[in-house]
């Protein structure tokens, strides 16, 4: 976590959501309850004295709305999850294509009796227009929106949905180059934000009604701390909620482990992908396997990504 090298924190229009894969995934209902849950199959020996997992407050039930809104406001390409929870509505969109590698991986998994499917993707498969009335283009599979942003609007993106719908209020503004140090407050309720236009040097300080934190894990969490907002974590006597548990890229928060295949009598074609093409399991996810004679909570996923081989980077 200390370590920004993996973090890709956005800083222009639209964050890292311009510059996410698109990979839209749902937490499981265990990822809400983990606490719980794990106590009523397990029972309270199996979480260590010093493992701090606890309830989000919130169950997957009643976040469930806001995923189908969510995945209907980015236009979400995917294919049901033949072991996943329940859902109140189908992807807006079909999932993205098969390719010789997806296909392969199907076919395998399937053979061992797992239950692949394709991955939730934001590189949205057809021309699609949301709820808002926003258009979002059809992928083409050009592979370069991997780390960065869709050129050709294929890619839900805060500046293709979201951003677009409130300009067009006309109640909007967007304050670019501006950076937010410090929330304002009195007693218990934020009422504005003090923040730095970083092109003039210029402080401001903004009263609202609502101040919403969207500025990644790491920003928000700094901007409580400096606020004075709420009790800091102490991880020496388990106190206070501000930096606790709190958590960013996979690369940080868990083993991600590749591996590559060489494969004589076959052609992939995998210059072609999008950062959010691949099919995955849940078999292992979750608390989808038992853990009675394991050592450790919750599980893995085995994907397979194809998000294009870009020529000089993998050359
Ligand atoms: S693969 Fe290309 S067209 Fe498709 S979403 Fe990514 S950048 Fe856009």
């Amino acid at each position: 976590m200390r370590n920004n090298s993996h973090a890709r924190i956005g800083t222009d229009t639209g964050g890292a959501g311009v510059h996410w894969n698109g990979i839209s995934f749902r937490w499981l209902p265990y990822d809400f309850e983990i606490y719980s849950k794990t106590v009523d199959r397990y029972g309270k020996d199996k979480i260590p004295k010093d493992m701090t997992i606890q309830d989000w407050g919130i169950t997957y039930d009643e976040l469930e709305p806001y995923y189908d809104k969510f995945e209907k406001t980015a236009g979400i390409s995917g294919e049901e999850n033949p072991i996943g929870p329940k859902r109140s509505d189908k992807y807006p969109n079909p999932p993205m294509q098969e390719t010789a590698v997806t296909r392969l991986y199907k076919k395998a998994a399937k053979e061992l009796g797992y239950h692949p499917y394709h991955i939730p993707s934001a590189n949205v498969t057809r021309q699609y227009t949301n709820p808002d009335g926003e258009t979002i283009n059809a992928c083409m599979y050009c592979a370069f929106c991997e780390e960065y942003g869709c050129d050709f609007g294929a890619k839900a993106d805060p500046i293709v949905t979201v951003l677009a719908t409130a300009e067009k209020t006309g109640n909007y503004e967007l304050r670019n180059q501006c950076t937010a140090t410090r929330v304002t407050h009195s007693g218990n309720r934020a009422n504005g934000v003090i923040y730095t236009d970083t092109s003039t040097g210029q402080e401001y300080e903004q009263p609202a009604d609502i101040v919403v934190l969207a500025g990644f894990v790491f920003t928000n969490n700094r901007l409580l701390l400096l606020s004075e907002i709420g009790e800091p974590y102490n991880p020496k006597t388990g106190k206070g909620i501000i930096g606790k548990n709190f958590t960013g890229h996979f690369s940080n928060l868990s083993t991600y482990v590749g591996t590559r295949g060489f494969f004589e009598d076959k052609k992939f074609n995998l210059y072609a992908g999008a950062g959010a093409l691949g099919t995955t399991i849940d078999d292992f996810s979750g608390d989808n396997i038992d853990h009675t004679d394991l050592d450790f909570l919750h599980g893995y996923e085995v994907h397979y990504f194809q998000t294009g081989m870009r020529p000089i980077a993998n050359n």
